[in-house]
């Protein structure tokens, strides 16, 4: 009889690990065409509502669009018009127990780097014009695929255990980001890198079934925000140093892990001119009076010498000098050292975000010194990422170095708790 009932339970117990969710794929390629393949399994293709077809293996299922509406067809016959195409893999309680995966491959025209395999059940529908994708997938198969799209296929088993805890907690806090669009995440860096189906890896679904219960918590019992990102260059951010908001377990943790891995340097060469530029864009406020875009390059110099200047230098020394000493006066200013981690770039007493700097000028990180030679900045910076909390390529060489996950987990966020998340209801 109890066997009975826990047979009951671990079927019928219906809580996010046991519920599909809704990921929405590829929709920043805006597709107006792909090709949908069984890999693995079976499955049933319906269509506004009613079963049409039942796919094979090595039929490839073609998805076009038509006076607003989805022809769908194969090489042999056009299956139809329709709205909503969901392609649903069969219910088959032995595959079910056997751990037996269904994987279909999409195919895009022209872009064959982007084809990807996706486990579980695909929905597609179209919003102007063009396909909405969304990918209907089990909790472990998502956390798996997360896993592996974010750090790769070769790390140690203990560094996968913590991504997975961190990827499935950041899921659990977020899952309602994309509820406007009808679906619970996407697939990019806004919420998790998600390029499919875990494929060659067995550790990472292994880590991910077997701490598929593990979270982790604030001191106030809180699924912490999971932030994660490539490298930190050595030292981790605070919080409302890159975002507004203070937040008690992110702050500055020095890290000596990352400081010789793959993204802990990078160099970056910006003209005088654009350097200007940004000053001159996002700087300098904004004044009714101005028409910034009407200004030729000798009105926006002197704008940027009146502002400037005088925050440091007497205003009667200033007007001693021609354009070209003014030029040079802001150039020597431009040097910077960052030997920690600094919030703002002050030139000439102005404050400027480093995470405008690095926003504007495509930066990979805001860990970063100036040196100025011969009429440009040369940057050279450290770490890859905003910087706050989980640094993965530290983290990679703390489990090298033998470290357990929890002890990885907790290097990067600070009193935190791991705890054993028991039968979370969700709700698409
Ligand atoms: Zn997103
Ligand atoms: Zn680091």
């Amino acid at each position: 009889m109890k066997k009975f009932i826990f047979i009951f339970l671990l079927f019928f117990v219906k809580n996010i690990y046991s519920q599909n969710l809704k990921i929405g794929i590829l929709n920043n390629l805006e597709l107006d065409n792909f090709k949908v393949e069984l890999l693995r399994g079976s499955y049933d293709v319906f269509a506004d509502g009613k079963m049409i077809f039942e796919m094979r293996r090595n039929l490839q299922l073609s998805a076009k669009i038509y006076e607003d509406k989805i022809i769908l067809y194969t090489k042999y016959k056009i299956l139809g018009k329709f709205d909503t195409i969901y392609i649903k893999k069969k219910q088959n309680i032995l595959r079910k127990l056997l751990f037996l995966k269904n994987f279909l491959k999409i195919s895009l025209k022209n872009n064959f780097q982007k084809n990807r395999t996706y486990d579980d059940n695909l929905i597609f529908y179209l919003k102007n014009n063009k396909f909405v994708l969304i990918n209907e997938i089990g909790f472990m198969n998502y956390i798996a695929g997360v896993v592996e799209s974010e750090s790769g296929s070769k790390c140690e088993f203990e560094y996968y255990k913590a991504q997975a805890i961190l990827c499935q907690t950041y899921l659990l806090r977020n899952k309602n980001k994309h509820k406007k669009d009808d679906f619970n995440m996407c697939d990019g860096v806004h919420c998790q890198a998600y390029k499919g189906k875990n494929l060659n890896n067995k550790k990472i679904y292994k880590a991910s079934r077997k701490f598929k219960k593990y979270i982790v918590v604030d001191e106030k019992n809180k699924f912490i925000d999971a932030v994660f990102y490539a490298n930190c260059g050595g030292e981790t951010c605070r919080a409302e140093d890159v975002w507004s908001n203070k937040i008690s377990y992110l702050k500055p943790v020095k890290d000596t892990f990352c400081i010789h891995t793959r993204q802990a340097k990078w160099n970056k060469i910006i003209s005088f001119k654009d350097w200007k530029n940004f000053l001159f864009e996002k700087v300098i406020p904004i004044n009714d009076s101005i028409d910034k875009e009407k200004l030729n390059f000798k009105q926006k110099d002197s704008l940027l010498f009146s502002y400037f200047l005088p925050k440091k230098y007497p205003t009667n020394s200033i007007e001693l000098l021609n354009e070209k000493q003014k030029d040079s006066l802001l150039f020597e200013n431009s040097f910077f050292e960052q030997k920690n981690r600094r919030k703002n770039f002050e030139f000439f007493e102005e404050k400027i975000k480093l995470t405008n700097i690095r926003y504007f000028f495509k930066l990979r990180s805001t860990f970063f010194e100036i040196k100025n030679i011969e009429n440009s900045l040369h940057f050279q910076g450290r770490g890859y990422g905003h910087g706050v909390g989980f640094c993965q390529e530290g983290a990679m060489e703390m489990a090298k170095k033998g470290f357990k996950y929890k002890e990885i987990i907790k290097f990067y966020y600070k009193d935190v708790n791991l705890k054993k998340n028991r039968n979370i209801e969700f709700k698409n």
